[in-house]
């Protein structure tokens, strides 16, 4: 993926570790349709780029692309079910992956590094709204502890690496994210492309849409262009090294049933949905707050849920042969 970037002599070379995910497939959307700025060399990777889970690929990668700037993306991923299968390996993966990523850019001297957290990672128990304060505050939920606490220890590096070294290595919070180029493996992936998949098929074999749970439970969304847009914000305007919560309000919560239900809409599925409550629930809510965002872009417009939704929802049938699934 990083084959066609050009090694030019211009004064900032962004590398987007996990470049050909969900999210940095919004990054680069975005950067294509104009919010690049000129000084900017973008370098955009993908696992066959450099497994970074092993040091010395990460090592070469960073020799290779000399970046000034880190977004860094890559992670294991996945959603609830794939999490309460293997905590082990989101655990080891991701505390490889971003041990590897920090100790690189800073040995090459890496101006800034943003990495991305979640706010699935906070406290379990806990007041809610959520805020950046709040990360290490108690257990994370159970059905993903390894992730949260691999994600946890981000910002325990950062802030090691900031107070011994002086740099500026920070992190963003996003809540859940979706959009095209999402996982849409019905058994591995997240909630909403999951249930944009199943529907897709529900409508084609003219069967009933499984939702998984109570549909009770209650998620935060965010649409991956509006979180690439704010990613490009944070690298050029952002100078904390604590995370800041990238979050629609917390008005704009909704429930399982009524994404669902979005989907639905979206899609003109005519059948029936069964709520399988076999299933886990997962983590109730993780309803988080977006004053700090808001302190600083008072006035960023968010993409209406329905209309995200159905943008993705048009994108996976459009492209269903070889969207990942
Ligand atoms: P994604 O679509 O699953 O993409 C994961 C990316 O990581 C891919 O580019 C993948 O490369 C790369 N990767 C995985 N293992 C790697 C390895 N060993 N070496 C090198 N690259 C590797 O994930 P995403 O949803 O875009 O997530 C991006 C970031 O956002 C992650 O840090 C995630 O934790 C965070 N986040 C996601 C959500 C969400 O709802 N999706 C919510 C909050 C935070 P290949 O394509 O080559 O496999
Ligand atoms: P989470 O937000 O980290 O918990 O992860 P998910 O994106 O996987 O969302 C999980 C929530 O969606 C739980 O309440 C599940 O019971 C519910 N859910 C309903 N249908 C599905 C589905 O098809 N796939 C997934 N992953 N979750 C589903």
């Amino acid at each position: 993926m990083a084959d066609g970037a050009r090694m030019g002599a211009k004064s900032k070379r962004i590398l987007v570790t996990g470049g050909s995910g969900l999210v940095g497939r919004a990054i680069e959307q975005v950067v294509k349709e104009g919010a690049g700025q000129a000084e900017e060399e973008w370098i955009f990777l993908s696992s066959k780029d450099a497994d970074l889970t092993d040091a010395a690929e990460t090592k070469a990668v960073f020799d290779r692309y000399q970046p000034t700037h880190v977004i860094h993306l890559a992670a294991m991923v996945g959603g609830l079910f794939r999490n309460m299968k293997y905590n082990l390996d989101f655990w080891r993966k991701n505390v490889h992956i971003n041990d590897n990523v920090l100790h690189s850019a800073h040995e090459h001297g890496v101006t800034k590094v943003i990495s991305c957290l979640s706010t699935c990672i906070f406290p379990d128990k806990t007041t809610y709204p959520v805020d950046e304060t709040m990360i290490h505050n108690g257990p994370p939920h159970s059905s993903n502890f390894g992730y949260s606490y691999a994600k946890r220890m981000i910002d325990i590096q950062n802030r090691a690496y900031s107070e011994q070294h002086g740099r500026m290595f920070t992190a963003v919070i996003p809540t859940n994210v979706f959009g095209m180029h999402d996982n849409f493996n019905i058994e591995d992936g997240h909630v909403l492309p999951g249930l944009i998949h199943k529907t897709y098929l529900a409508q084609r074999n003219g069967t009933s849409l499984a939702v998984w749970g109570s549909g009770n439970p209650r998620r935060q969304f965010i649409f991956s262009l509006d979180l690439a847009r704010l990613f490009i914000w944070v690298l050029r305007e952002y100078k904390e090294i604590e995370p800041i919560i990238l979050s629609v309000g917390e008005e704009d919560e909704v429930s399982i049933k009524e994404a669902a239900e979005s989907i639905v809409a979206a899609m003109g599925f005519k059948g029936e949905l069964v709520f399988d409550t076999s299933k886990s629930d997962g983590q109730y809510k993780k309803t988080a707050s977006n004053s700090k965002l808001r302190k600083y872009l008072p006035d960023f417009k968010f993409t209406p849920f329905s209309q995200a939704v159905k943008e993705t929802c048009d994108w996976f049938v459009a492209n269903s042969d070889q969207a990942r699934k």
